[in-house]
C-alpha cells in the first residue's frame, strides 16, 4: 500500500517524509509518527497527493502550522499533508489574497505594509491562512468571518474546486462550513480590507501582539487556549478559582500565566493533556454546572 503510494509521489517528485514525528509539526511539540508526511509545493502537487492517497486507499489528515491540534502518542496511521510550501499572498486594491499555508501574521504584516486595515487581529495568531479560515480564529474583537470574501476548496472526492463566499462559509464561534466537511482542502482565501493608515494599523498591532506577550505563555508549547468560551463563563477565572493553576499531570501544566492554556513544561505526552484537560472538565462541572467543549481538535 505504502510502497505503491511513495511510488506515486516519487514518480510525480513530491517531497515527503516517512515515519516523521508530529511533534515536529505541532506547536505542542506532541504527537508520534504518522506513516508519511507530503509536503506539495503547488496546488497541483496536493491534488497528485490526494488522488495518489485514494488510489491506495490511504486516509489523510490536512495539516496547516499544527497549532490548534493534539495529535496521539501513537501518531496517526496515514497520510498527513502539510500546506506549509503553499504560502503565496498578493495584494490588488483592498484585496488581499492568500494561499492556505501562508502565516496568519505574515499576511497581517503584507496588509499593514500595503495600508489596508481589518487584518489587526491576526497579527500573533501563529496558524496558517487555511487553519484559521477552517476555525474562523479571531482575537481582539475581530476574526476571519469579518473580513473573508471568498475562499477556494479542492474537495478530494469530486476532484473539483469549489468556490465560497461571504454568508455561505456559515461562520459561528470557531466554526466554519469547512468543520462540517473536513475533506475538504482550503486553497486560497481573499480578504476584503479598508484603506488606513500605516501607523495607526502598526500600533494596534504593536499592542495585540504586547497584550499576548503580556498574558499568555509564549515562552512554553501549548496550542492557545484549550477550551470555548461557554456562554457567560470566563474558563481562565474558573480554572484560577478552582486552584487550579500549575496542576500537573506528567508534563502537562496548566499555564501559571494564562489559566485557559494548558502548556508542555517539558517532554509532555498527549494522554498527559488529555488526562488534565479530563481534571479540568470534572472539577469545573462540579464547582459551576458548566460542560467545557475543547476548542483543540485531537487527532489520531
Ligand atoms: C500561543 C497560541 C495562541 C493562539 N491564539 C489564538 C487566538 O488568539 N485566536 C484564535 O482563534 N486561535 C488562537 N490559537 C489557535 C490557533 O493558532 C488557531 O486556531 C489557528 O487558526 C490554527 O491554524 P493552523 O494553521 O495552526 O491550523 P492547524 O492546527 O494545522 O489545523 C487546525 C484545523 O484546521 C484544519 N485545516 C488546516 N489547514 C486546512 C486547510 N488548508 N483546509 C482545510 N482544513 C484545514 C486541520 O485539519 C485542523 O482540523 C492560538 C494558538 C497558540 C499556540
Amino acid at each position: 500500500m505504502y510502497k505503491n503510494f511513495i511510488e506515486l509521489l516519487k514518480d510525480a517528485d513530491i517531497k515527503y517524509y516517512k515515519d516523521e514525528p508530529m511533534c515536529r509539526h505541532t506547536s505542542f511539540r506532541i504527537g508520534g509518527p504518522c506513516d508519511v508526511f507530503a509536503v506539495p509545493e503547488s496546488i497541483d502537487e496536493l491534488k497528485e497527493v490526494y488522488s495518489a492517497a485514494r488510489e491506495c486507499g490511504l486516509r489523510t489528515y490536512i495539516l496547516g502550522k499544527g497549532s490548534n491540534v493534539l495529535f496521539a502518542d501513537e501518531g496517526y496511521r496515514g497520510v498527513v499533508i502539510s500546506t506549509e510550501a503553499l504560502c503565496d499572498v498578493a495584494v490588488s486594491g483592498n484585496t488581499l489574497t492568500a494561499q492556505c499555508g501562508a502565516s496568519f501574521t505574515h499576511i497581517a504584516a503584507v496588509a499593514r505594509d500595503a495600508g489596508l486595515s481589518g487584518l489587526e487581529f491576526a497579527y500573533g495568531i501563529p496558524g496558517a491562512v487555511g487553519g484559521a479560515v477552517f476555525m474562523n480564529a479571531g482575537a481582539y474583537g475581530g476574526k476571519v468571518s469579518d473580513c473573508l470574501a471568498v475562499s477556494t476548496a479542492f474537495d478530494p472526492v469530486s476532484g473539483r474546486i469549489i468556490r465560497t463566499e461571504g454568508d455561505a462559509h456559515e461562520f459561528g464561534y470557531r466554526k466554519s462550513i469547512y468543520k462540517t466537511a473536513p475533506e475538504k482542502v482550503i486553497l486560497s482565501a481573499e480578504f476584503t480590507l479598508t484603506p488606513g493608515d500605516k501607523n495607526e494599523i502598526k500600533a494596534k498591532m504593536d499592542d495585540f501582539m504586547g497584550r499576548r506577550r503580556d498574558k499568555q505563555p509564549l515562552e512554553y508549547p501549548s496550542a492557545g487556549s484549550v477550551f470555548k468560551r461557554p456562554e457567560g463563563h470566563f474558563v481562565g477565572q474558573m480554572v484560577e478559582e478552582l486552584g487550579l493553576k500549575g496542576y500537573t499531570v506528567g508534563g502537562a501544566r496548566v499555564s501559571e500565566k494564562h489559566a485557559g492554556f494548558i502548556i508542555n513544561s517539558g517532554g509532555a505526552t498527549a494522554k498527559d493533556v488529555t488526562d488534565l484537560i479530563d481534571h479540568i472538565k470534572a472539577r469545573v462541572k462540579e464547582a459551576y454546572g458548566v460542560d467545557l467543549e475543547c476548542e483543540i481538535i485531537f487527532v489520531k
